[in-house]
């Protein structure tokens, strides 16, 4: 695997790729890598010539700085997952390097950007939008490789493709799981042992949830998730919604004919996990 942090070198060696057409692949991250990630390598390597994959812990998109002082980072455990998955390049700019100016573009997403994540993290997405058209622009692949865990951020960066004209394929790949169900998370090493357990918890309820809004409507799953997350003091809820799965719109009722997502955010203790399941 070659390791690039500088953009002009990374550019001159992509662009002996690009003029032997070979196809690229890229699979923009944060690091602190999890089998998740490799996932995501591992569909590019499927289907590309040559496999990019980025970390950089972009500022931009936090929209609470406690959250970014404690998000974990772990180059070298990144580097031996990325050598063993058989990744061809990483990419670890600076976060000089991504932005050499201050100067950050807005941008509007409509209903998209105010809903969920958008809602509970305001500015989120515009930061997201930010360092994804930086990133696209740097590394111009052919196909991108993003994870259904964060639904929302894949409607956005497939709405930025499309408004910037980015010649990319966006591909949304499934949500690796722990063996108990938890959705695999960068965050989720943060949690202590009794935070770990509870969090467990957070697949059951959705799946439960999911049977109660298909026998008695959404209302009754609603209070379903409310009344079980109550009982425990450590976490908190910030959302619990189903919506539709093509643009995220609220259902009021899921019917055969709308394909719905289930989306849920909460607190347990200070870590904030995010987690959905499709409505079959
Ligand atoms: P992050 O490093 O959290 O920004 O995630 C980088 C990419 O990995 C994003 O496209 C995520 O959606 C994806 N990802 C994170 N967790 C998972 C998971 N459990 N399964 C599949 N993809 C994931």
């Amino acid at each position: 695997m070659i390791i690039f942090d500088k953009i002009a070198e990374l550019d001159a060696f992509l662009e002996e790729k690009r003029k032997l057409k070979v196809t690229i692949g890229f699979v923009p991250t944060m690091g602190a890598l999890h089998a998740g990630h490799l996932s995501l390598i591992n569909y590019s390597k499927m289907a590309c010539g040559i496999t990019v994959c980025s970390i950089f812990v972009n500022p931009n998109q936090f929209n609470n700085q406690e959250d970014l002082k404690k998000y974990p980072r772990t180059p070298k455990e990144d580097i031996l997952m990325l050598e063993k998955a058989n990744c061809d390049v990483l990419f670890m700019p600076e976060v000089n390097g991504i932005y050499p100016e201050k100067v950050f573009e807005t941008y509007n997403f409509g209903e998209l950007e105010n809903i969920l994540e958008g809602k509970y993290r305001p500015g989120h997405f515009n930061g997201v939008a930010q360092v994804v058209s930086r990133l696209f622009t740097i590394v111009k692949p052919d196909k991108a490789y993003f994870g259904s865990k964060d639904y929302q951020q894949v409607l956005i960066v497939k709405a930025l493709v499309q408004k910037l004209n980015f010649n990319i394929d966006i591909i949304s790949c499934p949500i690796l799981r722990e063996p108990d169900g938890l959705a695999m998370s960068s965050r989720n090493v943060l949690l202590s042992v009794e935070e770990r357990r509870l969090a467990s918890l957070i697949p059951i309820w959705m799946k439960e949830a999911i049977k109660i809004l298909k026998r008695n409507g959404i209302a009754m799953a609603k209070t379903y998730i409310s009344q079980e997350i109550s009982q425990h003091a450590s976490i908190q809820l910030e959302y619990f919604e189903v919506c539709r799965a093509d643009n995220l719109m609220p259902l009021d009722e899921v019917s055969n004919s709308t394909k719905g997502i289930a989306l849920i955010a909460l607190y347990v203790g200070k870590i904030r996990l995010i987690d959905n399941f499709i409505v079959e």
